[in-house]
């Protein structure tokens, strides 16, 4: 018997587990001799394929000369060269890292910096958050508070703080109203802004794609004129690109397609490539400088966060080693015809609808066909698994969202499999 209990899993009824050996490029390669194609990118983290060795050598190189060290009051120098090159590589005005574990807490600590933020400007009444619908920022009490609270289980609902929460003009190829969407969703966000004009501590958003929603997808502009909204009542912007950051949009980070620098910006799955728990808040100098001041006084501005782990050195290692791989190779530029071309290819297919593609990500709605065989998504999972293929989709979505060093013939391949199923 296995100790596992293993995330968003229902032990009582689960399958057994797909055992792994190994990863190499896109592929995994299973005890019982199989190998599956990693479409997912394993839950959105691998950028450049599974195994890479400059990855690998650098954490090992860095493990032999200092593997953890406490990061208050200590510090070393994989953690200061990826500060400085992560402020190089993003837009200008982020230049503060604060480092953390995850994507949970880096949106945690996001949010717990623009809380304290308003308190040390002595503003407490900004002490709520506006966040899209759909939203999905992580599975700590925090983020889940900004989160959509139907992607949660309601158990948790009477632990979460208030947020207000804005209707998104999604995207898709075929949507023919998308100014009106557009139009009326800056509309509620302008009321929401009316209602409490000195009310709200920050807006915190997925930009362009909202992963967990199902990869929802919105235009930039209307990003833009969102964040600008916000910002004419003063609102902080908090972009959350846990998932969007590293080349995932077909930008090394979203915000720059929508022209904005948000105030906060929270990192993670891609920073290290795919290879180990880190994460980053990156804040402006204004949020910084709020949290200056007389730590004996009784205002204390200081920011009391921090994890055991905080800027593990090998997680710091990989980073950089997965930035010189990012910025020597930024393959993330070819995916993006390779998805045109397989959606073209789905056109038109009677359970498919919503074809949708940003960067490196693909995504449609599907519908399960009566009498169909596979109809619904944990039987799609298992069809797809059985063909070699991870591909796992959120309830009504389905999505593709593979390594960069995906070849277009294996993307071709993902495209045909997954049409090929949905035949059944
Ligand atoms: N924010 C976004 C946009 C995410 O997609 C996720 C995870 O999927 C998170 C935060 C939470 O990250 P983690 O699972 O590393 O805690």
């Amino acid at each position: 018997m296995s100790n596992l209990w293993m995330p968003f899993t229902q032990m009582s009824s689960a399958a057994e587990p797909e055992w792994v050996e190994r990863g190499e490029g896109a592929w995994i390669y299973l005890k019982d001799g199989r190998k599956v194609f990693d479409a997912i990118s394993s839950w959105w983290v691998t950028l450049h394929g599974h195994g890479r060795p400059e990855i690998a050598e650098a954490i090992y190189r860095q493990a032999l000369k200092l593997e953890q060290v406490i990061a208050a009051g200590f510090t070393h120098q994989p953690a200061q060269d990826l500060a400085r090159r992560l402020v190089e590589m993003l837009p200008e005005g982020l230049s503060r890292v604060f480092y953390s574990d995850n994507g949970s807490t880096s949106t945690e600590v996001a949010l717990k910096m623009a809380f304290q933020y308003w308190r040390n400007r002595r503003t407490p009444r900004r002490d709520k958050f506006l966040a899209l619908e759909g939203g999905y920022h992580g599975d700590t009490l925090g983020a889940m508070s900004v989160g959509d609270p139907d992607l949660f289980s309601p158990v948790f609902k009477p632990l979460l703080f208030d947020c207000h929460r804005l209707p998104v003009p999604h995207t898709f190829w075929g949507v023919n109203d998308i100014e009106e969407r557009e139009a009326a969703a800056l509309q509620a966000a302008k009321e929401a802004l009316e209602a409490d004009p000195e009310g709200y501590a920050a807006l915190i958003v997925e930009p362009l794609v909202q992963g967990a929603a199902g990869m929802k997808m919105f235009r930039p502009g209307w990003l833009k004129a969102l964040v600008e909204l916000a910002r004419s009542y003063g609102v902080l912007v908090i972009f959350d690109e846990v998932m969007t950051g590293f080349g995932r949009t077909g930008s090394l980070f979203a915000c720059e397609q929508a022209g904005v620098t948000p105030d906060l910006i929270c990192l993670s799955k891609g920073l290290t490539g795919g290879t180990m728990p880190l994460s980053v808040t990156v804040a402006n100098e204004q949020v910084f400088a709020a949290f200056l001041g007389d730590q004996n006084s009784p205002e204390d501005p200081t920011f009391y966060h921090g994890h055991s782990y905080t800027a593990n050195p090998l997680g710091c290692a990989a980073a950089l080693a997965s930035m010189d791989i990012l910025l020597a190779e930024p393959r993330y530029l070819d995916l993006g015809e390779g998805h045109q071309g397989g959606l073209k290819s789905l056109e038109g297919h009677p359970r498919l609808s919503q074809l949708r593609t940003q960067g490196t990500i693909a995504a449609m709605q599907w519908a399960p066909a009566p009498g169909a065989r596979y109809n619904d998504g944990a039987a799609l999972k298992v069809a797809f698994l059985e063909r070699g293929f991870i591909l796992r989709p959120l309830g009504p979505s389905l999505y593709i969202i593979p390594p960069y060093c995906t070849t277009p013939d294996e993307l071709a391949q993902v495209y045909r499999t997954i049409g090929e199923v949905l035949d059944q």
